[in-house]
């Protein structure tokens, strides 16, 4: 399957916090969108592996994502070697996505930086033909998506591009609801509280999304960094 755009992130629900709105506005245009989660998030404070993966499952169907695979490398300790790299580049040259969206370059979360710089490196990689990978015994083409770009998450980072989502806020604030073992605790279950399951965090992102909003006078929408100079070949698209 070939895709227009796959989202490469650390952790079930990264995707849906910082591109959930992009995400669910490229589906509806009909355009193939696929979510790649690196690690099971299974050192999270709340849920287990197991309600996470539920959890992801849900956010998935909500955001209508063609599919949502996980890499299962290791929740905090994963590291930017070969064997990380090399089973990246299986997918990205199983699915050709055009653009990929990874974690911001620089986070409160070390996974997130982590996870951009692999991501970043394992591109570059998957277009070297000397790297031979294999998928069912037959041996992968080279692929390098045209575009990456960096979500933004827990620090503020100014962007390079914003993309406008106020029609799609109320699926992505879903998206992220169905991790109900991570947000919008009430804080009477018998987890702790941590600094994402306090109502507050959920407001804090519509803020950002309304902040991102206002400099292109539409109501809410998502910032992207991005790694080269970005282009377009007409200006009267830009708003
Ligand atoms: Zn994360």
């Amino acid at each position: 399957m070939k895709l227009d755009l796959l989202i490469v992130t650390a952790h079930p629900d990264d995707a849906e916090l910082g591109a959930g709105g992009t995400i669910a506005k490229y589906v509806s245009q009909g355009k193939k969108v696929g979510i790649l989660d690196l690690t099971r998030g299974e050192l999270g404070t709340r849920g287990t592996a197991e309600t996470r993966k539920e959890e992801a499952s849900r956010a998935a169907a909500i955001l209508g994502v063609s599919f949502r695979e996980n890499v299962g490398l290791a929740d905090g300790f994963f590291v930017n070697n070969q064997e990380s790299q090399l089973a990246i580049i299986y997918y990205i040259r199983k699915f050709q996505p055009e653009i990929v969206i990874t974690n911001a370059l620089d986070d409160r979360h070390p996974d997130h930086g982590r996870a951009s710089k692999l991501v970043n490196d394992s591109l570059f990689l998957s277009g070297l033909r000397r790297i031979q990978t294999k998928e069912d015994k037959q041996v992968q083409e080279p692929f390098r998506p045209r575009l990456q770009l960096q979500l933004i998450q827990d620090k503020y980072i100014k962007p390079d591009v914003v993309i406008d989502i106020t029609n799609f806020w109320d699926i992505k604030e879903k998206s992220i609801l169905a991790y109900t073992t991570q947000f919008n605790s009430s804080g009477d279950d018998l987890e702790p509280q941590t600094y994402i399951s306090n109502p507050d965090f959920m407001e804090s992102t519509r803020g950002r999304a309304s902040e991102f909003g206002r400099n292109i006078q539409v109501k809410y929408a998502e910032g992207f960094t991005a790694r080269k100079i970005l282009g377009v070949t007409d200006i009267f698209h830009l708003i």
